[in-house]
């Protein structure tokens, strides 16, 4: 490689790569006269381009100076030899004395062992490995640092053109990016089953051209959008409503926006023959490339920081916002990093499923999924990288699992998956207007939660007898300013006109923890999830609490009204929430307007606190409502949206049970009505050993009415207590095995 190649000589190669790019020729053709020409042109005998076959496996695709024989025949596990070793780092090697290096393995098929120097520079995109470029001399010399930048202006054309699709054959025989089946295992953000084609939420920014005709042009462009970067940055930071962590974010956006190391990097890209596109992509895959290798917890987070800034540079410069004018194809399915419920509102029922690479069960988005019915999927790491718009894509949200451009086979499995669960909601329709009682004629009373207006529709359809469960914060969150009471007064009356005479729970607002509102001010608390939420705001700033209450009144405009308050931990918040709802009822009296003709005022058990309240609490509380998802979470502490944790303790734990039925002991002895809302209610198996146990009203999503119910009708309620009783006294740590053999022995 001559050392002093100047910068037009590399604007040269990357203009005959791009008319490489130009022709007709198949993928392989490319590849070779790409190998020829980088040879040709930087005066190495050896250049080689491998590319992955699958996550894990690089193939050499093409060559110029190995052994042809070699090429679709060497692989390479990420991280073996020095081509794996680039591959797996990010970073290039650069060696006079490849045989002796660390790591380097023999491969005798490629006649490499002719060639004593290598330089190997990876070919990558954002954060997507898509192979090695490696060059290779016979005599003993290490390249310079020019020579390697050189090398790398190169990988990043030769990776924007694996992206538009340059390399693959119609056999398909190379590095067939975005084009392969690949499956994703995720979680279980919401069951059911469906089959799409995928929806970007933020699609990916294409670069069409990764080639400068003009630098100077490419020069002022680069300039230009950094300057509109910089502001719009600026005026994030400039606004008043963020919380301490938002403008710890921004701040270091605003370091990086206005590093000039980063422009001056990108300026020089450009120099050297890369579009203003091309340099921010590159910069953008060297940088996390660097900072993956740093072991500080905090400098890795601050790679997300830097993708989002270089992708907001790309779609300043690209002109393609989030809108980009593509069509939503049918059966659309959500794909993106991670959603907020207002958003996923906006999308409504067009989207046939939802898949997510970050989020939680507990999210709001999650919340948003089940209220739509629709499946989701959450942790399917990395799918924003692979998913391109309009693929096909395949979602199990019972499994968790996505399949991406499946293969034939898989799909029509997955038919016959849709199709039984079609059958199954025939099924469970025929039900709808029958009581989910037991063959030993108990009956249990079905509710469904709710939160949404979209969720009403569902009180018809599943036969659900009431709404056990109405999530009132859901109306606060998806909005970006404080609802007022008129608004939530006319709301709430929908609800109740909705259910027809059935009773409606509408529980008071339950903020905090995961649950922030975008128009008040965020606390910086430790733990959130233990801290100042629910009831403890409402008690501590009651003005919100008392219009909402207020608005109830209002809503129910004589009719029947039922409210509980969440999150009680201890006799004196429900007597002084209780104090404030009575106070409210007397008010509005006092101004003429009609009070519910019956008012039940309720609590939520959420905390173990409140199981051991004194005999007035249970005596004082209209009903009892156990919040399982916070109450299970405390029981175990185990966090309910940590998936490592939560899925730790089994809900039919016979410890959780035993205190289920404590709870049960207790709201018997003072004859108050007691349900069960959590998530376990909607369970088959859980809601049987909640019935079991003594529990008569469960509250579920209403997609879970269904199946609860055709199990419930199919069991002896006697014998599930017997099998719970033998279980528990043999010692078994969870009854759920137990359960499960008793219904597979009557061939449920
Ligand atoms: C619960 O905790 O079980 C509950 C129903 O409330 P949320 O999920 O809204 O916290
Ligand atoms: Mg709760």
């Amino acid at each position: 490689m001559p050392a002093e190649r100047t910068d037009s000589d590399s604007r040269k190669l990357l203009r005959r790569l791009r008319d490489v790019l130009g022709t007709k020729a198949q993928g392989q053709d490319r590849l070779d006269q790409i190998t020829h020409l980088i040879a040709d042109s930087i005066g190495t005998e050896v250049c080689s381009i491998y590319l992955f076959r699958d996550g894990d496996t690089l193939e050499l695709c093409a060559t110029e100076g190995l052994k042809k024989a070699a090429v679709h025949m060497t692989r390479m596990k990420l991280g073996e030899g020095l081509v794996g070793r680039v591959a797996k780092t990010g970073l290039p090697i650069n060696t006079a004395d490849a045989p002796s290096e660390k790591g380097f393995r023999y491969m005798p098929e490629t006649g490499e062992e002719l060639f004593s120097s290598f330089l190997g520079v990876p070919i990558q995109r954002v954060s997507e490995k898509l192979g090695v470029l490696v060059v290779q001399s016979k005599d003993a010399r290490a390249y310079s640092e020019d020579e390697i930048y050189a090398l790398e202006i190169v990988a990043m054309v030769l990776a924007e053109m694996a992206e538009l699709g340059a390399f693959a054959s119609d056999g398909e025989s190379v590095g067939a990016l975005h084009r392969q089946p690949v499956l994703f295992r995720g979680s279980t953000g919401q069951e059911g089953a469906c089959e799409g084609r995928v929806w970007l939420h933020e699609p990916r920014v294409v670069v069409t051209n990764p080639v400068a005709d003009d630098p100077l042009f490419e020069m002022d462009r680069i300039r230009e959008a950094v300057g509109v970067l910089r502001v719009s940055v600026d005026d994030l930071l400039a606004a008043e409503s963020l919380d301490k962590e938002q403008k710890a974010v921004l701040e270091a956006y605003r370091m990086f926006a206005h590093s000039r190391g980063w422009l001056r990097r990108m300026e020089e890209d450009i120099a050297s023959g890369l579009s203003a596109e091309a340099a921010v992509e590159k910069e953008q895959s060297a940088a996390r490339s660097r900072l993956e290798q740093v072991p500080d917890a905090y400098l890795r987070e601050r790679l997300q920081d830097l993708d989002d800034l270089s992708n907001r540079l790309l779609r300043i410069l690209t002109g393609q916002g989030k809108d980009t004018g593509a069509q939503m194809p049918e059966n659309p399915v959500l794909v993106a990093r991670n959603i907020g419920p207002a958003e996923l509102l906006e999308y409504g029922r067009k989207l046939k499923g939802v898949v997510l690479e970050e989020g939680s069960v507990g999210s709001h988005a999650a919340i948003v999924a089940r209220a739509l019915s629709i499946p989701m999927v959450i942790h399917a790491e990395k799918i924003t990288h692979e998913a391109l718009n309009g693929n096909a894509i395949l979602v199990d949200g019972d499994q968790g699992v996505v399949h991406l451009r499946p293969e034939d086979t898989v799909a029509r499995s997955f038919r016959d998956k849709i199709a039984m669960q079609a059958k199954a909601m025939q099924r469970y329709s025929s039900l709808r207007d029958l009581p989910a009682i037991t063959r030993d004629g108990v009956r249990i009373g079905l509710q469904m939660n709710a939160g949404l207006m979209a969720d009403l529709p569902s009180l018809e359809g599943s036969g659900a007898e009431g709404v056990g469960l109405f999530r009132t914060e859901l109306q606060f969150l998806v909005r970006n300013h404080m609802p007022r009471r008129d608004e939530l007064a006319v709301l709430y009356k929908r609800v109740i006109e909705a259910a027809k005479g059935r009773p409606v729970a509408f529980r008071t607002l339950d903020i905090g923890s995961d649950k922030v509102l975008p128009y008040m001010k965020p606390q910086d608390e430790p733990n959130p999830a233990m801290g100042w939420r629910a009831i403890r705001v409402g008690l501590d700033k009651p003005g919100v609490l008392r219009m909402q209450l207020q608005a109830l009144i209002r809503a129910s405009a004589g009719r029947p009204l039922s409210v509980m308050f969440p999150f009680v931990s201890e006799h004196g918040e429900f007597l002084e929430s209780r104090s404030h709802m009575l106070r409210e009822l007397h008010r509005e009296k006092s101004l003429g307007h009609p009070v519910p003709e019956r008012l039940e005022i309720g609590a939520m058990l959420e905390t173990p606190s409140l199981a051991y309240a004194p005999d007035a609490f249970f005596e004082m509380a209209d009903f009892i409502s156990i919040g399982g998802n916070d109450l299970k979470q405390f029981f175990f502490a185990a966090d309910r949206e940590n998936e490592r944790v939560r899925k730790r303790y089994d809900t039919l734990n016979a410890s959780f049970l035993t205190f289920l039925q404590f709870i049960v002991a207790r709201c018997a002895a003072s004859n108050t009505r007691l349900s069960f809302c959590g998530e376990d209610a909607g369970r088959p198996i859980e809601a049987v050993a909640f019935a079991a146990i003594g529990l008569r009203h469960l509250s579920m999503r209403p997609a879970s009415i269904g199946p609860v119910k055709e199990l419930l009708r199919k069991i002896d309620l006697a014998e599930a207590r017997s099998v719970i009783e033998t279980a528990r006294s043999a010692g078994a740590g969870t009854i759920r095995p137990a359960l499960t053999d008793w219904l597979a022995k009557q061939g449920i």
